[in-house]
């Protein structure tokens, strides 16, 4: 039997070309390119002139995930690969570009293996893009820790903001599933170590840090949003600032490389920005502003994506980032495959092979509820079908004729088996430039001056399909606090299960009739926003019982193993 390709064997194999090259191609002058080795370069952004184009920008999102895979990276860089392709075959000039989230190592070693699409879709170099890439997380994690260790060496050098260590509400962040660190004790030891305090570790794809990296405009807006991070509360109950510690400055400094967008190349040669990268069910889950911004001023249409369902990640693409820059999306593609749809319709992930039409109809409404919500965003979202060589062309067929029966423009797209730069988007490239078209009128989904607790029921309301929120004791609490601190002007950033429109990670499909339990409430005045914790979800994820570490490798002459 012959083994079948793995993503990492087709990206091995993949002719890669030099990142020179590609920059050429994306109209990045040779002066605004720092290479970190042949593949990858960063854009020192002040060396590129002003070209007043402003791309069009599409998002990619997708139903609720199951174990059973969407494949909304795969996606992203198969339609870029596909408008490429499609631009050069009308000899029209026009220039596709993506700008993706960089992979977290915490999902690489433990659920899912890597984050740079798959099959003949992906962004090269995979390996190193999956670990460690240009050192971004390490600067984001660095600067976040340092925080911590210059809060509580202020507290112990004297607490001359008279900072209360019980109420200190910033914590250590490592880039790693780690759930022995949620909770800890720091300081113990005796009088020289510190002032001991309950603490605990976030993942860093959850820090405020890595939200104002991704928020920022540039370098000083940066370092503006670090100055009004409120890190706790002084034993009078009042916020304190990183700009009252003084320490803004230090903390941007550790970014101002990491701030400069990444370039890589996808299998097909389409320019890719890949920075930043918070998750979006616990954070805000879109790529840094910059690199939007920058591939708008580079390409024609910007292909981008916002992490898990669209529940989640697209609408804190429109209702966060496309509220702090000039990015919201002039076209929207909702991720569906026949196998999610049929899990959301009640089949078992080892049954997911067999052909059945009945849970294919029972599973749809969760994409129906999708497509609902992003037209109360003022946009007529495209369906890609992503398909898997286990679906049956009746499930196939159903499903596109299930999309016409619902005015949902569709189409099957195979870039994951034929790659985007081969025909396999061809369909799906054709109905995105079509809903480009498409006179559009865009809206946030609140406004701005309702209080923080009517925009969670509006959220909860109007996207899940709750019927009511139930806020804890604590969650009440910090409402108060937020509205006596002046802070119910910031929007929304739901933590919740992205397996569910529930908290309840169990309830799949198109649940109604549930209550929403908020837990508590962090605001992150630097981001600019206020994220509500629901049900149980973590801001420090866990591995789980067979990981993918299990798996991977290095063989003798260094190339990776395992990755997928
Ligand atoms: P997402 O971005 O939605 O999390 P990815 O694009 O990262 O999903 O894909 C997740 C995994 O599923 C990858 O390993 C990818 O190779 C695999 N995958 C995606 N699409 C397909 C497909 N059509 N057939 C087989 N495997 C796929």
């Amino acid at each position: 039997t012959v083994e079948p390709m793995t993503d990492l064997h087709i990206a091995q194999q993949a002719q890669l070309r030099p990142i020179a090259e590609i920059a050429e191609r994306a109209g990045i002058p040779a002066d605004a390119i720092e290479l970190y080795g042949r593949y990858k370069a960063k854009i020192d952004v002040g060396e590129i002139p002003a070209s007043g184009r402003r791309g069009k920008v599409v998002l990619v999102t997708a139903v609720s995930p199951t174990p059973a895979g969407e494949g909304k990276s795969t996606t992203t860089v198969g339609l870029a690969d596909s408008l490429s392709r499609a631009f050069e075959q009308d000899g029209s000039g026009r220039k596709a570009m993506i700008a993706l989230r960089e992979p977290s190592l915490g999902p690489t070693l433990g659920m899912k293996g890597g984050a740079t699409g798959g099959g003949y879709s992906q962004v090269l170099p995979m390996d190193e893009i999956n670990l460690h890439f240009t050192g971004d997380f390490h600067a984001i994690t660095s600067a976040n820790n340092a925080l911590c260790a210059l809060i509580d060496n202020h507290i112990y050098q004297g607490n001359a903001l008279n900072i209360d260590p019980r109420r200190i509400s910033f914590k250590r962040v490592l880039d790693m599933n780690d759930r022995a660190l949620r909770e800890v004790v720091i300081g113990l030891g005796g009088p020289t170590q510190g002032v001991p305090r309950q603490d605990g570790f976030d993942i860093t794809v959850a820090s405020e840090i890595m939200a104002v990296f991704c928020l920022a405009k540039d370098l000083q807006d940066l370092k503006q949003r670090i100055g009004r991070i409120t890190f706790g509360f002084d034993y009078d109950r009042k916020p304190v600032t990183v700009a009252e510690l003084g320490v803004e400055g230090a903390l941007t400094l550790l970014l101002k490389e990491a701030v400069k967008p990444n370039l890589v190349q996808t299998i097909a040669g389409t320019p890719a920005l890949v920075h930043g990268g918070p998750f979006a069910n616990i954070a805000h889950g879109c790529n840094s502003v910059i690199a939007t911004s920058l591939a708008r001023e580079l390409a024609d249409v910007v292909i981008t994506e916002a992490g898990f369902g669209a529940d989640l990640g697209a609408e804190k693409y429109m209702d966060i980032k496309a509220r702090t820059a000039d990015v919201a999306p002039d076209a929207v593609v909702i991720v569906a495959t026949v196998r999610a749809l049929k899990m959301h319709g009640g089949v078992a992930k080892t049954d997911l092979a067999e052909p059945d039409l009945a849970a294919l109809q029972a599973g749809v409404g969760n994409l129906q509820r999708h497509i609902r919500n992003i037209r109360q965003f003022g946009l007529d979202p495209v369906v890609s079908i992503n398909k898997f060589s286990s679906d049956s062309v009746e499930e196939l067929d159903w499903l596109l004729q299930w999309c016409a029966d619902h005015q949902v423009a569709a189409a099957v797209a195979d870039v994951w088996g034929r790659g985007g730069g081969g025909d396999g988007g061809d369909e799906l490239a054709a109905e995105v430039l079509r809903a480009l078209q498409q006179p559009h009128r865009f809206d946030h989904l609140y406004a701005l001056d309702l209080p923080v607790k009517e925009k969670i029921e509006l959220i909860a309301q109007r996207i899940y399909g709750a019927d009511r929120v139930e806020f804890s004791s604590p969650a009440l609490k910090r409402l108060a606090e937020i509205s006596s601190n002046g802070w119910d002007a910031f929007p929304v950033c739901m933590a919740k299960t992205q397996y569910s429109f529930s908290d309840d990670a169990s309830l799949l499909g198109a649940p109604e009739g549930f209550t929403l339990h908020v837990r508590d409430l962090v605001p992150k005045t630097g981001a600019g926003f206020i994220v509500a914790l629901t049900g149980a979800v973590m801001t420090m994820p866990g591995l789980p019982k067979t990981p993918a570490a299990l798996r991977m490798d290095v063989d003798a002459t260094g190339n990776a193993v395992g990755l997928s």
